[in-house]
This record gives C-alpha cells, structure tokens and sequence, in this order.
C-alpha cells in the first residue's frame, strides 16, 4: 500500500524484533514551569506540610514501583529504588528545602533549588562513587517536585497507558523499569545491536530501535505524537496517516500468525532434516528472565551474565545472594546446562559502588577477568557461589575477556583455592564443573589451538569479537554501520576457533547477538557450532531455520560465504540462502 508523503520513516537499527505503533511518550520531556509566589510567614507550615506529603506521596510511589520491577524485572533491578528512598531521609535534603521555604521560597522552587545545588556538589566530587548519585538525587528531586505540584510522572516504571517510548538512550537502569504490558516499543537516537538496552528490549520481548541518531534527534524526539516501531525492519514511522496504519495492522497480524507458528516448535528438537543437531540455549541476566526460557524450551541457558546481579545497588552481593540466584537457574534448569559467566564489568557496564577510575577506553581497559584477576577478593566471593550452586544443578563455569593462557592458569588457580576453602568449610559442589573461556577478542581467536588445551568448552562472544577485530565501539551509533558481523576477517576468526575447539575435542559454541541473527544461521550450521545461545524469544525462528536446512547445504552455503570478499556481498549471499528455505 503506498505510504501518504506527510508521514516521515527514520531508519534505524533493527534492535528487538516485532512491530508496535502508539501514542508516543518522550522520555526525556522532563521540563515544567515552577510557581513563583512567594511563601508569607502565615503560610510557611501549610507549605512545609505539602513538602512532607510530597515525599509521603514519593516513598509510596517508589515502594510500589520496586515491588512491581521486583515481581515483573527481578530483585536486582529493583534495588536502585531503595537507594533512592534513601534519598527522601537525607537531611542535607529535607531540612535545607524546609530552611528555605521559612525564608519565603515556595515549595517547589525551593526542592529544584536544593536538589539542583546537591547534584552540582556531588557531580563535582573526586569519589566516583559519590559521583554517580547525583543522577539519583535528580531523579530523586524529580519525583518530589511532581508529586509536590501533582504533575504526572515521567518515570517508565509509572506508565499508566501504553506508549511507545522515544529516548535519547536508556541506560541499564531505565532499561530494567520498562513494563512489557506498558511499553509498547521503544525507539532511540544512540546504541547498537548489542548495547544492554537492546539485549533487554529482546529479552522481554519489547520491539526496538535504536541508533536512529540525528535524524530522530531532529525530526521525532520533541515533536512526534504518534509513532509506528518495526523492529524487524528497524523503522520509525512518526505520525502515521492512516494508510500506514492499516499497513502496519496487516504486518502485525502477519507477524502475529508466524509468531504463533514458531511457538508450536516449542517440543521440537533443534536439529536438521539430515539428522545434525545443534543445541539452542538462552541469554538470561537474572533468575527473573527463566520465564521466557521456559516458554521456548531452550536446551539451556548459554550464557548468564552475571554482572546485572551487582548493579542497580550500593554494594557487593554477597556470596549468599549470589548462590541464590545461582542455586535458583540451576534447579530449575535441573539437567539442562547453565553457564555460569563470571563478573564482566567494565566497558559499558559500571558499577559505581566500586569507584573504578575514569578510562580513556573502558573498553580496552581495566574490565571483566582483568578486574577479577587484580580483585580476587571480589572473583573468589562469586567462585564460591558458582561452585556452592553446581551441587543443585548442570553448572558450567565461564571466564569472560581472556586474551591470554596466563589469564586462565591465572583463574584456574583462584578457582583452586576457592574449591579448597570450600572443602574447609564442608561445601558440597560439583567435583567435575566444567570451566570454560570466552572467546572474544583477536588475542584468543588467534591462539585458539593454545587455550584449548587449558579448557572444556569455547564461547564465541561475537559483539566483543567484532568490536575488538575491526576496532568499532559496539556502543557507538556513529559507527554502527562499521560494525559489521559479517566481515570476511570476522568470519575468518569463527571458523578458526571452530577448527582449533574441535581438534582438541572439545565444543565450540557461541552466546554473542549473532547467534541470534536469522540470516547467519546457516552460516554458522555450516560451520559446525555445537551451540548457539541467544536471547530467548530468537529461539524458535533459529530452530525453524535449523529444521529447515540440511546440514549439508549448510556446510555448502558456509564454504561459498567464506569465498567471498565483501560484507556486503556475504549478507546478500546469506538472504538469498533464507529466502529459497521459504520460512514463511
Ligand atoms: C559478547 O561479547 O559477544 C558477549 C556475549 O558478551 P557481552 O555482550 O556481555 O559483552
Ligand atoms: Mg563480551
């Protein structure tokens, strides 16, 4: 159907597949007009008393919304809204607002002021960690001052209607808030294929595009009304006329009937028409992402990233925290395997209780096993979890980062010394975990044959891979079109460390996004991967395409693509592939 001329299409990145159209609501609207009366002596305990129902009205907001991201998201992410009722106790908050409402101010200028100036201090601190609270004193002061003059909120975690959520980027933190019943898509100027948001966005199911950069900027983030997200296509479509929406009523359906297709695969195994058979496991975060696993039936989980059970709080989890959480995925996935990534913080993903100084490149910096490796203290509290947790479950141990066998004689040995504490304290734990390494950067593709002496199992992490092999920041829109999975020099690498795992005997799987992407699976059929990890709700258009193909032509169709010279001339090679299997 054609499209009318006044409905403008921004093209992004394809995020989170499916497809959601709505009101649109702008995060970043946050501005409203103060008051300016002035507050007469008369009147001062009037104000003061609106001030301290505001923050009534706040802590109860902020209880109910940390219950609902604790039942809905998981507990991790629910503990930033307990350091911001905190906040609502401070006194350096509390009693300045009073002070100044005592000398004429009225109430809600004087909560801007004082939150405005506490922020400006904090910003202004050597600590990091102080550092970092001043966005959650604006957040904070932000709730207050609603509350306080009965303005509806912004905050995603209150959405009473269903938007569709346009923002400059989401960080972890808002990511974690966004309500699968609420949220009916989302759309951003920054980020990638493989930035956290758009991991989540997946993982819940939620229709996304990002990176759409200057353009959304421009044209859609202040102004737009309405908006139409295709996910799988990575378009915007700002204030659809009403052609584009019958069109996009009739995608939706059809998405919705292949939808329904795929799920009935639920019971089928992932394996070809010639009989070779591939394992597919999921990504998971926390022990509140199973849901979507169970509702595939994935072979496993592949990859637990272990880091968001250490964010969104003040301090270390404990070793008993952790092995809940741990204890939790591996009885319910009881012999289905659960690899278990050790801490891979750094990068993008930060921690601010740690107060890790500013890097000129976090991503080449001081992050994941190097961090553990330095912070034993930290590694061995986590070791001592996995390995409590291994006597419930199919654990697999899985150290992030490597890029060097010192770095994994190095960790094997921490592990030694954990597993000996343990058989101190009379821990049961699984005599036989098996420990593997990721494989995602050049340093260890390259040295493949070396590592995998020292190890059980490979995990090709492909958005570090890439990023690190044709050195474009995965967090960088300005260079998302560099970022390219299917780069021959990329390819070349997988096929390196397939050969290098299998000729010492041991598997060779992969847990980056591009195990998760259609058009690369016969691909990476073709080239033998044992497993692929992915997040859940990729499970069963992948299993469809394994049911589909013959290992035979797979192994074909993967010596032709590593044949050809340019990305381009591969993606277009792989299309065609998927094209002729008629998916549906
Ligand atoms: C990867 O780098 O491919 C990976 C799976 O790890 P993360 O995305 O958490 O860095
Ligand atoms: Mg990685």
């Amino acid at each position: 159907m054609a499209r009318e001329k006044q409905a403008l299409v921004l093209k992004g990145t394809a995020a989170s597949p499916g497809i959601a159209g709505g009101p649109v609501y702008h995060l970043e609207a946050r501005e409203f007009p103060l008051p300016t009366y002035q507050v007469s002596p008369e009147r001062v305990p009037e104000e003061i008393a609106a001030f301290h129902r505001a923050l009534r009205e706040t802590e109860g907001k902020l209880e109910t919304i940390k219950k609902r991201v604790a039942r809905e998201v998981g507990a991790d992410k629910a503990a930033i809204f307990a350091a911001h009722q905190l906040v609502l106790q401070d006194p350096a908050l509390v009693d300045e607002v009073e002070k100044r409402i005592r000398q004429g101010t009225n109430g809600a200028r004087a909560i801007a002021a004082v939150v405005s100036e506490l922020e400006e201090m904090l910003a202004q601190l050597e600590d990091e960690y102080l550092r970092e609270r001043a966005a959650d004193i604006r957040d904070v002061g932000d709730r207050i001052l609603r509350n306080f003059l009965g303005v509806a909120g912004p905050a995603l975690a209150d959405l009473e209607e269903l938007v569709v959520v346009f923002a400059r980027d989401l960080s972890p933190s808002e990511t974690a808030q966004l309500r699968p019943d609420r949220v009916l898509a989302f759309a951003t100027v920054t980020g990638g294929r493989t930035s956290h948001a758009a991991i989540i966005a997946r993982s819940l199911e939620i229709p996304a595009v990002v990176g759409l950069g200057e353009a959304m900027e421009r044209q859609g983030l202040s102004r737009a009304k309405e908006a139409i997200v295709d996910g799988t296509r990575g378009e915007v479509i700002l204030d659809p006329t009403p052609a584009d929406w019958a069109e996009y009523r009739e995608r939706k359906e059809k998405y919705r009937g292949f939808h329904r297709r795929l799920v009935s695969l639920r019971e089928l195994p992932a394996q070809t028409p010639d009989g070779h058979r591939v394992e597919l496991l999921a990504n998971i975060g926390s022990p509140a992402d199973l849901k979507g696993v169970e509702k595939v039936n994935a072979d496993g989980i592949g990859l637990f990233r272990t880091e968001f059970l250490y964010m969104d709080r003040n301090s270390l989890p404990t070793e008993e925290e952790q092995f809940l959480a741990y204890r939790e995925v591996a009885e319910k996935l009881a012999s289905r395997p659960v690899v278990i990534r050790t801490l891979d913080i750094g990068g993008d993903k930060e921690l601010p209780y740690l107060g890790l100084a500013q890097e000129g490149n976090p991503f080449l910096g001081w992050r994941a096993i190097r961090y553990c490796l330095d912070r034993t203290d930290v590694f061995k509290v986590q070791l001592a979890a996995i390995l409590r947790a291994s006597a419930y479950g199919t654990i697999r141990l899985m150290f992030p980062m490597i890029a060097s066998v010192e770095e994994v004689r190095q960790a094997r040995a921490v592990l030694a010394e954990v597993r000996a504490e343990l058989d101190r304290r009379g821990e049961a734990y699984d005599d036989r975990l098996q420990v593997g390494v990721m494989i995602e950067t050049p340093g260890a593709a390259l040295t493949a044959d070396i590592l995998a002496r020292e190890v059980d199992f490979f995990s090709i992490g492909t958005n570090d891979l890439v990023q690190y092999s044709l050195a474009v920041d995965r967090e960088n829109e300005r260079v998302s079109h560099l970022f390219e999975t299917f780069h021959p020099g990329v390819l070349r690498l997988i096929k390196g460390i397939i050969a290098a795992g299998h000729a010492a005997g041991i598997p060779v799987a992969m847990c980056g996004e591009m195990a998760g992407e259609v058009r690369a699976i016969p691909l990476l059929l073709g080239l033998g991967l044992d497993e692929l990890s992915m997040s859940a709700p990729a499970v069963p258009l992948v299993k469809q395409v394994i049911r589909s193909l013959s290992w035979r032509d797979a192994r074909q169709m993967a010596n032709h693509a590593l044949g050809l010279n340019t990305a381009g001339e591969i993606r277009a090679y792989m299309d065609r592939c998927l094209e002729n299997l008629n998916l549906g």
